[in-house]
C-alpha cells in the first residue's frame, strides 16, 4: 500500500484529503480491514481488480467490483468493515477520504453504492464519471463541495484534457507510461495541478489508466487523526474514547466474515493542530 495524499508539500486537493492506493497484489496478501470508525467525511471505494465486501454500522452489505463506487458518508459517525473476496486472484483498489465542510461534517451517516456509472469521450479516450460533473457528464453520486473524480482509460498518443479552471486537480497514474507538463509520471504517482488551468496535455507511450481527483480549494484547516476528521483535538478524544467503549455514536455493532474490531490507538502526547 502507498500513500499519495497527505504528502508532506501537499495536504488536501480540493475537499480530497487521503489517497491509498493498493497493489496490484496477488490474493495471498488480500485486504481485510475489520470495523472501525469515522467522523467528518466520506469514504470513496474504487477497484482497478478483485473484489471487496463492504459492510457497516447502518446495516448495508455491499459487495463492489471494478468500475463500481461504493460512497460512504461519515457525517457524526459511523463503522464499517471491508474484505477482500476469497474468489479474487488479484486486488487493485484505491481508498480515497473526502473532508465534509464545517456546516455538514456532524450530518447523519449514510451508504451509496453506485453500479453504472456514465461514461463520456474525453480526449481520445473514455472516461468513467465517478462523482461531480466531467465532460458535461454527470455522476448520480452524492457530494457536496465542489468537486469531480473520475476514471480516465486513454489510448497511447497524446490528450488533451479539459479542466475546470476554478478546481485544483490530481492524476493518480494507475497503468502506463504518462508523461505530463514534460514530466514523467510513473506508476501509483500523483500529478498535481493547481487551480487556474482550463486544460492538460496528457502523452501517453501506452495504453494508460488514471484516475482525476479534484475539487474547488477547501478553505478551512481540519485535523485528521487516525480515521477521523475533526477541527480540535477535544473532538478527537472525545471520538477515540466513544469507539474504544463502542459508543452507539458509531451505530449497532454488525457481523462479517472476519468478526472483531479495530480499537483506536493511543493519542499522541503532543497537542494536535489543524493543518
Ligand atoms: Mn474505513
Amino acid at each position: 500500500m502507498r500513500r499519495t495524499l497527505p504528502h508532506a508539500n501537499l495536504k488536501m486537493i480540493g475537499p480530497w484529503c487521503f489517497v491509498d492506493y493498493f497493489g496490484p497484489t496477488p490474493q495471498t496478501d488480500g485486504m481485510v480491514v475489520a470495523a472501525h470508525p469515522h467522523i467528518g467525511l466520506q469514504t470513496v471505494t474504487w477497484l482497478l481488480e478483485g473484489e471487496i465486501e463492504h459492510r457497516d454500522s447502518l446495516g448495508s452489505i455491499q459487495v463492489i467490483r471494478p468500475g463500481q463506487l461504493n460512497l460512504m458518508t461519515a457525517g457524526y459517525g459511523i463503522a464499517h468493515s471491508e474484505i477482500s473476496n476469497p474468489t479474487t486472484e488479484r486486488l487493485h483498489a484505491v481508498q480515497l477520504w473526502l473532508a465534509l465542510d464545517e456546516q455538514l461534517r456532524n450530518m447523519a451517516p449514510a451508504f451509496e453504492h453506485h453500479a453504472d456509472l456514465p461514461m463520456v469521450s474525453v480526449g481520445g479516450g473514455v472516461a468513467k464519471v465517478m462523482i461531480g460533473e466531467f465532460a458535461g457528464t454527470k455522476s448520480p453520486a452524492t457530494y457536496f463541495h465542489p468537486m469531480v473524480a473520475a476514471e480516465l482509460r486513454l489510448s497511447a498518443g497524446s490528450h488533451e484534457i479539459a479542466l475546470n479552471p476554478g478546481f485544483e486537480h490530481g492524476f493518480l497514474v494507475v497503468a502506463g507510461e504518462v508523461s505530463m507538463q514534460d514530466e514523467v509520471v510513473a506508476a501509483a504517482d500523483l500529478k498535481y495541478v493547481a487551480t487556474g488551468a482550463g486544460s492538460i496535455r496528457v502523452d501517453c507511450a501506452s495504453d494508460a489508466v488514471l484516475l482525476l481527483l479534484g475539487g474547488a480549494p477547501f478553505g478551512e484547516k481540519i485535523l485528521m487523526w487516525w480515521n477521523f476528521i475533526a477541527r480540535n483535538q477535544d473532538e478527537i478524544t472525545q471520538a477515540r474514547a466513544q469507539w474504544n467503549t463502542r459508543d452507539l455514536r458509531f451505530g449497532a455493532e454488525f457481523e462479517d466474515r472476519v468478526g472483531g474490531w479495530i480499537p483506536a490507538p493511543d493519542l499522541p502526547n503532543v497537542t494536535l493542530q489543524p493543518r
